[in-house]
């Protein structure tokens, strides 16, 4: 059985695993890399226990950052976006991240986002002023471990807007604003709120429910949070997810990997003098939700690490032992991809294929 993050997670049969996925401005960058990789090797790893996983990553391509980098670059906001999605498809191609069962776009489930906030209205979870639908939200800040104070200091990086009648209220649907693209509601003309087009892409394609729910770690709060208790506030299911993954945020030269910050390393930069299979150990070859750093010197040493486990799955030809077996224990506690690694590389042969086979670094 899979644990994770020191839980376990008991699947019969099919798992459904939604994976927030990219607002198409930008291309690839190794920040991003890392949650999708890592998200993969979270569906493979369950495949290799015989589990059918539905997956489920979606395209935020109805978004202000979108609409303004568009703006910038003198282009209309989905010509631009289906730029980026092709870079995007053309990285995790190259990264052998398996396409997932669905790919909701945001723009094609506004009317989704519609029927949500007009249910959350008859159930009483949301309230209507001045064109906006508001969830109520006062106690999702207390159950993601955060008091209010800290809560809204990090819905305030993401541009989320200051509830009416408390605070932590986040808007489902919001009125139009002049110069963007717009909707029609039973409200007034308008666009979906963040946290509400997952909540709709996730119902939508995936249920009531998710067995992993997976995203960067600094989707934990407020994205994930919302999604989740917007989700419960609808279908009365809880938990919505039965477990998350927020894998670590990468840096470079000291800060957090952003646009921003003008610090970003581009997969298709490293790839241009690196082997994918060493990038996709890169991005693996550490704990999942730890933060780290980018080093300049790692695809090298990753290639060398790739080229010692290839000897090694060619040692040993049909023999066994208990090295197989110790793979797969360490990728069950919580994907412990350097310890199963350690093992193939002393171990080699059926060790080192098995781990080389279900982390597809083939
Ligand atoms: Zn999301």
């Amino acid at each position: 059985m899979l644990h994770l993050a020191g839980k376990p997670l008991p699947v019969v049969g099919r798992a459904r695993m939604y994976v927030c996925g990219i607002t198409p401005y930008e291309t690839t960058h190794l920040g991003h890399a890392a949650t999708f990789v890592w998200a993969d090797v979270a569906a493979r790893v369950l495949r290799h226990l015989g589990v059918e996983v539905e997956g489920c990553r979606n395209v935020t391509d109805v978004d202000d950052v979108l609409d303004a980098a568009a703006a910038r670059a003198g282009a209309r906001s989905d010509s631009f976006a289906a730029v980026q999605q092709f870079r995007f498809d053309r990285d995790m191609t190259a990264l052998g991240v398996r396409r997932p069962a669905h790919e909701p776009r945001a723009h094609n489930h506004v009317g989704q986002v519609v029927t949500l906030a007009a249910a959350l209205l008859e159930v009483g979870a949301a309230y209507l002023h001045e064109g906006s639908v508001w969830f109520r939200a006062a106690g999702v800040p207390a159950r993601a471990g955060l008091d209010d104070a800290a809560a809204a200091a990090l819905a305030a990086e993401f541009g989320q807007g200051v509830g009416v009648e408390h605070p932590a209220d986040v808007a489902v649907w919001r009125p139009a604003v002049a110069g963007e693209a717009a909707w029609p509601s039973p409200w007034g003309d308008g666009r979906p709120g963040w946290h509400a087009e997952c909540t709709a892409m996730a119902l939508t394609t995936l249920g009531s429910a998710l067995d992993l729910h997976v995203g960067g770690a600094d989707l934990r709060f407020p994205h994930h949070a919302y999604t989740a208790a917007m989700a419960e506030a609808l279908t009365g299911v809880r938990p919505f997810a039965r477990a998350w993954m927020h894998v670590g945020t990468v840096g470079h030269r000291g800060a957090k990997m952003a646009k921003s910050t003008n610090n970003l390393v581009l997969v298709s930069e490293v790839l241009a003098d690196c082997p994918a299979a060493a990038l996709r150990l890169l991005l693996l070859d550490r704990p999942w939700s730890a933060a780290w750093e980018y080093d300049p010197a790692a695809p090298a040493a990753a290639t060398a690490r790739l080229e010692r486990l290839y000897a090694a799955a060619a040692r040993g030809v049909g023999e066994q032992g208990p090295a197989p077996a110790a793979v797969t224990a360490a990728l069950l506690d919580d994907l412990d991809v350097p310890t199963a690694l350690d093992v193939a590389e002393e171990a080699g042969g059926p060790a080192a294929r098995l781990v080389l086979s279900v982390l597809n670094l083939t």
